[in-house]
């Protein structure tokens, strides 16, 4: 707003100095012009009409008529040494204002600009050679004097225009900068509020297990002499949620250390069997063990530019996900395909699949589709949103679709390295 102000009052004060020095620039140009048409008077046989009226007025000749070259407004005002104004006549009715200007000796050859009965004149007074040719103003003094009411009247509408503009278009620049800056707030207020969203969601995940553990305390305290075998349930239940404390910070931390980007990458050129073998393996038995199916049919070598152990990480967030959400005999899948630049590596189920309405929410960070269900699987709903994280990083995407006729399909793709 104060910028608007600041530049528009420059900008005005700039137009305003501009159009007032340009007007009196032009008013000065005439009187220039008069005065050295007066200095050179061109050597013309004069007819002297002898005035009857007096010594006064014996210089009223045929040069004494207003000079056609010059402006309308413009009078001429002759006065001999001792001020007194010798050609009354010439000036006809403008003589009753003009009367009452005097002879000011000091102001010679100086543009003045003069008010007389609320009329407004740029006038010069200049001092005539003897030698002129012309008797009328051969060595007297000459007051050039311009009518300059109108362009007075111009300059002060001009002023008027120039104020009223101004406010106008300050208003609208301070509408304009309010939705500006409304708009400019809008990704801020936005990741405000997801901070304050996220601090209040991970305080409550926090506060979960702890009460548990709490509980489970106080509750072995009560009983004194009963042994660690007697209280094996709630010791068990205890440590549980321990582990649950300690892999949401964990996961707190990733996310945290990523969003103020200080954890460290390290990209290499890689093809996947050197990316996917590893965390696959693991799984074969976790997945044989819990009676479900893994097929992997991995067929595709691009070179791509990642940080292995993120995408260890982000293929376990997955498979995780994939072997927590499918009920036994299910078959979980890993396959890979090219899809025009792009490599694609997909990890499907025939788990319980995920609502339309779901897909989009559940990459966001603490989203749990069935929040009773999850807690018992041990989820805090911050896989994803870490797994998101790892691929945007590497200028990738993730997605999800359903897999027919039942369970889900999460897709992620990573540009190729063409070498
Ligand atoms: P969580 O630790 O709770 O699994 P995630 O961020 O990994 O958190 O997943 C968010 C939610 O998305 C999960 O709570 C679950 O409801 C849903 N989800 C993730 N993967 C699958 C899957 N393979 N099948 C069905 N639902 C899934």
């Amino acid at each position: 707003m104060a910028s608007f102000a600041v530049l528009f009052l420059t900008l005005g004060l700039i137009i305003f100095n501009l159009f007032q020095s340009s007007t009196y620039k032009s008013i000065d140009t005439d009187i220039k012009n008069q005065v050295v048409s007066i200095q050179k008077q061109p050597n013309m046989k004069k007819r002297v009409i002898p005035d009857p009226h007096g010594p006064t007025d014996h210089f009223q000749t045929n040069t004494d008529k207003p000079d056609p070259k010059a402006p309308f407004q413009a009078s001429i005002l002759v006065f001999n040494d001792k001020g007194k104004l010798l050609n009354k006549t010439s000036l006809g009715n403008r003589y009753s204002v003009l009367k009452n200007i005097k002879l000011n000796k000091r102001a010679l050859n100086e543009k003045q600009t003069l008010i007389i009965n609320n009329m407004n004149f740029r006038s010069m007074l200049i001092k005539v050679s003897e030698k002129n040719n012309n008797p009328m103003y051969a060595g007297h003094y000459v007051l050039i004097m311009q009518n300059i009411d109108t362009q007075i009247q111009a300059i002060n509408n001009f002023e008027k225009i120039l104020i009223i503009t101004f406010f106008i278009f300050w208003i609208i620049a301070l509408i304009i900068s309010y939705f500006l800056a409304r708009i400019n707030m809008l990704p801020i207020i936005k990741s405000w509020k997801q901070q304050t969203e996220f601090v209040n969601d991970a305080a409550h995940e926090l506060r979960t297990p702890l009460t548990i553990i709490q509980g489970k305390l106080e509750y072995m305290l009560t009983k004194p002499n009963k042994t660690i075998l007697d209280e094996a349930e709630a010791i068990s239940v205890s440590l549980d949620e321990v582990n649950r404390l300690n892999s949401l910070t964990n996961n707190l931390l990733v996310l945290a250390r990523s969003d103020s980007a200080t954890t460290k990458f390290n990209f290499e050129l890689t093809t996947p069997e050197f990316f996917l073998k590893d965390p696959i393996e693991p799984f074969k038995d976790i997945i044989n063990s819990q009676s479900k199916v893994f097929q992997i049919s991995l067929n595709h070598h691009p070179t791509l530019y990642l940080d292995r152990d993120k995408i260890k990480q982000l293929l376990i967030i997955l498979l995780d996900n994939a072997t927590k959400y499918t009920p036994k005999n299910g078959t979980i899948k890993i396959y890979d395909q090219i899809e025009g630049s792009k490599y694609q590596f997909i990890i499907s189920d025939t788990g319980v699949g995920i609502a339309d309405s779901e897909k989009a929410k559940i990459f966001g960070r603490f989203y749990r589709v069935d929040k009773s269900r999850n807690s018992n699987s041990g989820g805090h709903g911050l896989g994803l949103a870490i797994a998101t994280q790892i691929v945007n990083i590497h200028h990738g995407t993730i997605s999800v679709r359903d897999n027919l006729p039942h369970g889900s399909e999460f897709v992620v793709e990573f540009p190729i390295k063409h070498m």
